[in-house]
């Protein structure tokens, strides 16, 4: 049965190098991401997961090209935004009201200096919206509604805000411009538990209400899993596994994947006391210096000679459900 649903973002071998400095006239890179080659549908939530360090929130700022991407090719709408092969490099500030980013860090993602009001409609007037006094205020006071402050917030400063209101604000400044598609990088993170939960239903209702896409990084795979239509797994920079969330969290096929998906709580304390929990050996590779063939190889418990010499290649072993490991082709 062919897709038929609308790709709203792709992304076809996306790269990001950090150059760093390696003694007199020698460069080495940070290799954070390493041709990640996905696509989001339009309205839908990708979920990304990964140990801290694999490269998901500059997957998330490369794709917004917040960084410059090393190499690669973008797709927002059907349009080549970048391609580093043809020299496409798309002017993106009319790009910047259709893609937003909610920050993971709230209270330093907000001026201080500025009250809410200023932070939200400092978007409006970039992209010289409600240019009236009155419709800009209006406007202001009906974003500040939408996520659960009101209008009377919008004099004050950032600083007297708790965890959840800030990242509200936040979250008001990101919809200021008609967003269509948003990078959430662990919107959640920094919040006390109690309100995760409140800022997650936010961001649902939201989502039905405007039609919202989207991108939502997190390494709480618990989490990922409540809010995300698919979900992509992210190692050392490299995409190792990608599903819809039911069948990723039911049957992963990538060793990564297994591991990650034993570490989350069942609700089922008596099933949670004698599942077994795989548990990964050594620390997460430096990506200064990754190991070679597949990434995962270093702690991997089924790794082969071949794993450390050939890197696996992302394949669609079953409908929707791509993986990276040479030991599913047998
Ligand atoms: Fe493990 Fe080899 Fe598969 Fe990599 S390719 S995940 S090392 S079995």
């Amino acid at each position: 049965m062919s897709d038929t649903r609308e790709k709203l973002v792709v992304t076809e071998k996306l790269r990001k190098y950090f150059p760093v400095s390696a003694g007199f006239m020698k460069k080495n890179y940070i290799q954070a991401v390493n041709d990640v080659s996905l696509h989001i549908y339009r309205g839908e939530t990708l979920g990304l997961v990964g140990e801290s360090g694999c490269g998901k929130t500059t997957f998330g700022r490369t794709l917004l090209q917040l960084y410059t991407p090393t190499a690669g090719k973008i797709i927002y709408g059907g349009k080549t935004i970048f391609d580093s092969e043809n020299g496409i490099h798309e002017n993106m500030l009319p790009y910047r009201r259709k893609m937003q980013l909610i920050f993971q860090d709230p209270s330093a993602s907000l001026d201080p200096r500025m009250t809410v009001g200023e932070i939200v409609g400092e978007a409006l007037d970039i992209h010289k919206l409600y240019p009236n006094k009155k419709d800009r205020a209006d406007r202001i006071n009906e974003l500040l509604t939408r996520v659960g402050l009101n209008s009377e917030h919008a004099n004050r400063f950032p600083h007297e805000f708790s965890g959840g209101q800030q990242q509200r604000v936040g979250i008001a400044r990101a919809l200021a411009v008609e967003p269509e598609f948003i990078v959430c990088d662990e919107p959640i993170s920094a919040l006390d538990v109690s309100i995760q939960s409140q800022v997650v239903n936010m961001l649902e209702d939201l989502q039905e209400q405007i039609g919202l896409t989207y991108l939502f990084i997190a390494h709480d795979l618990s989490v990922v899993r409540h809010i995300s239509s698919r979900i992509g797994v992210m190692y050392l920079g490299c995409l190792v596994e990608l599903a819809e969330s039911y069948e990723l969290c039911g049957h992963p096929i990538h060793p990564y994947s297994q591991t990650l998906l034993s570490a989350v709580p069942l609700t089922d304390p008596e099933k949670n006391r004698h599942r077994q929990r795989i548990l990964l050996e050594g620390d997460i590779p430096s990506p200064l210096n990754p190991p070679s063939g597949c990434r995962f190889h270093t702690r991997c418990p089924y790794a082969t000679d071949w794993c450390k010499e050939a890197m696996p290649e992302l394949k669609e072993y079953s409908p929707g459900h791509y993986a990276a490991c040479h030991m599913l082709d047998k």
